[in-house]
């Protein structure tokens, strides 16, 4: 393994472990770990894994000594308290190698705090106060327990943070936080993600193809949200190669493998991306909606451009009546454009029929949409959205 001065290793990559039995037996909820991964991530440090230990000394060592082998900071919440199996101290200790002994400052800090509440100090305490030559403490505002930054020989660091989050975020912020800035944290990390509709995820992975889902820099992922499927695509600069030219790259090919299904980026939603093309246009629309549960409406929200919206029971049994009811739904609001929506279940599915009148005709669509009841019908709005959302794009 590369040995670097401590001054110099930068810090590219984490790994973060929650110490505790309450966590492995399920009656504390892990929050730590996802804050510190969030934290991580936005400030480009790349975290490899997350894990949740017991309160047992021997298991909390061995996971010390895989995340050191693999990642240039570990950093653990728990088990810095006072109590016998509060022992995330003990087992630092054991993986370097060294001694605890008691901080003389430290116990008079402790001591300090005691007599201030008029509260007897208990030798148990003092475990608090414990450091070894390669840690200094990190100040606890909110607590008894300092925190532990350990320097190793070869640069990279453990630091190690109370379980209470009201103890470890300000510790984070306040003590952890700008001494990595210090040694220099994170790559610089582009991402972008593409909105996508009309195609599931295992068609969208099929057609990137294994071999670019599988690379590591750029990363090109897929996610299956309620709204869409998305395509993030991600990189960090390495060997001179800015990541925002690998991110283009990348994005380039998902583009001109499936550029007809984007339908949005990044935060985008529906509302956003179909009211910026109607804003631009000073259109408005008055929807009606049957057989859909009000899903389309409220896919929609209350957006200024919606001028009405109605859920009708029947919005017209045959193509015919279902463009008649756009149009008498777009002359009651005095809309620029109408949208029908109604579904028909078909077997174990939804079907959609979609109707839109406007300054450029009539406009029919018939889409199936995945799953039948609740389901189908929340996807039968999302299918109402795509539909006047291609309309848009095509005028
Ligand atoms: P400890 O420092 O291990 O004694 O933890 C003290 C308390 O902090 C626990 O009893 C939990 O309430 C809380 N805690 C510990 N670890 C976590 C965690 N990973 N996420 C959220 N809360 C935690
Ligand atoms: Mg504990």
């Amino acid at each position: 393994m590369q040995t670097e001065p401590a001054a110099r290793r930068p810090i590219h990559t984490a790994v973060v472990l929650a110490v505790g039995s309450e966590i492995t037996v399920g009656e504390t909820r892990d929050t730590n770990t996802g804050d510190l991964a969030r934290w991580l991530s936005e400030a480009g440090v790349e975290v490899a894994w997350i894990t949740a230990l017991p309160d047992r000394l021997a298991t909390v060592a061995a996971a010390l000594r895989g995340a050191l082998d693999a990642a240039d900071l570990v950093i653990t919440t728990g088990g810095l308290g006072p109590t016998p199996d509060d022992l995330t101290r003990e087992a630092i200790a054991d993986v370097c190698g060294e001694e605890p002994s008691v901080d003389p400052d430290l116990v008079g800090w402790l001591r300090h705090l005691f007599e201030r509440r008029n509260l007897p100090f208990f030798e148990s305490n003092v475990k608090q106060a414990w450091l070894i030559p390669s840690a200094s403490a990190l100040a606890n505002d909110r607590g008894t327990a300092p925190g532990w930054w350990v320097d190793r020989p070869d640069g990279r660091v453990i630091v190690a943070l109370p379980g209470p989050p009201s103890e470890m975020r300000p510790m984070w912020q306040n003590a952890v936080m700008p001494r990595l800035r210090d040694r220099g944290l994170g790559r610089e990390r582009v991402a972008r993600t593409l909105r996508l509709t009309g195609i599931g995820e295992s068609a969208v992975a099929d057609i990137l193809g294994e071999a670019l889902l599988r690379g590591t820099n750029p990363v090109v992922a897929t996610y299956a949200r309620a709204d869409a499927v998305d395509v993030r695509v991600s990189a960090v600069e390495e060997d001179g190669r800015p990541a925002e030219e690998a991110v283009a790259r990348a994005e380039a090919t998902v583009l001109a493998a499936l550029g007809k299904y984007v339908w949005g980026r990044n935060d985008d939603t529906w509302p956003a991306v179909l009211g910026r093309q109607l804003e631009a246009r000073d259109w408005t629309v008055a929807l009606v909606e049957g057989g859909t549960g009000g899903s389309t409406a409220r896919l929609l929200g209350d957006a200024t451009w919606l001028r009405s919206a109605i859920a009708s029971a029947d919005a017209g049994a045959s193509e015919a009546e279902l463009t008649d009811a756009a149009e008498q739904a777009r002359s009651r609001a005095g809309a620029t454009l109408g949208l029908a929506v109604r579904t028909v279940e078909q077997g174990e599915d939804t079907q959609v029929e979609l109707a839109i009148v406007g300054p450029f005709g009539i406009r029919q669509s018939v889409v199936t949409a995945f799953l039948g009841g609740a389901e189908g019908r929340r996807r039968a709005g999302i299918a109402a959205a795509a539909f006047l959302n291609s309309i848009l794009r095509d005028e």
